[in-house]
């Protein structure tokens, strides 16, 4: 995606352009692990435990990123997936002495998670997210609660 292209999707979106504007629109822990690259503490989100049917959205843009087809329980306390099913970027992480690779949202850098070439699927591949960075949506399932 070109610069162009991301600051025009950014206007439509009317998304937060400023630490402050995104300090505003998403939780403590949210920012942290968003914005600041953190990671939540394992088993502390439901979404690790979330067996439905549903599409799990970038909390801070709210673009598409994972279906829960692609979802298996990994047993690291973390929402954990065998593919991405929408449009994320991967960067090389050396922080912490280890080397990882960083999952992010392509459409605004939101900091998901890691993926580890561990997973059981075909790709192979162990998408290891935070649940605090993703928004999960239920599609005809009336009266969700929100976590
Ligand atoms: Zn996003």
């Amino acid at each position: 995606m070109s610069k162009a292209e991301k600051i025009e999707k950014r206007g439509k979106d009317k998304m937060p352009t400023t630490e402050a504007e995104w300090r505003r629109k998403l939780s403590p822990e949210q920012y942290h692990v968003t914005r600041e690259h953190g990671t939540e503490r394992a088993f502390s989100h439901s979404y690790y435990n979330n067996k439905r049917d549903g599409m799990y959205h970038c909390v801070c843009c709210g673009a598409p990123l994972f279906s829960s087809e692609t979802k298996f329980d990994s047993g690291t306390g973390w929402p954990s997936f065998s593919s991405a099913g929408g449009a994320v970027t991967t960067h090389e992480d050396t922080s912490y002495g280890m080397r990882r690779i960083e999952v992010r949202c392509a459409n605004c850098d939101a900091h998901l998670g890691h993926v580890f070439p561990d997973g059981p699927g075909p790709s192979g591949m162990r998408y290891c997210i935070n649940g605090c960075a993703l928004d999960f949506d239920a599609g005809d399932e009336s009266g969700k609660t929100k976590a």
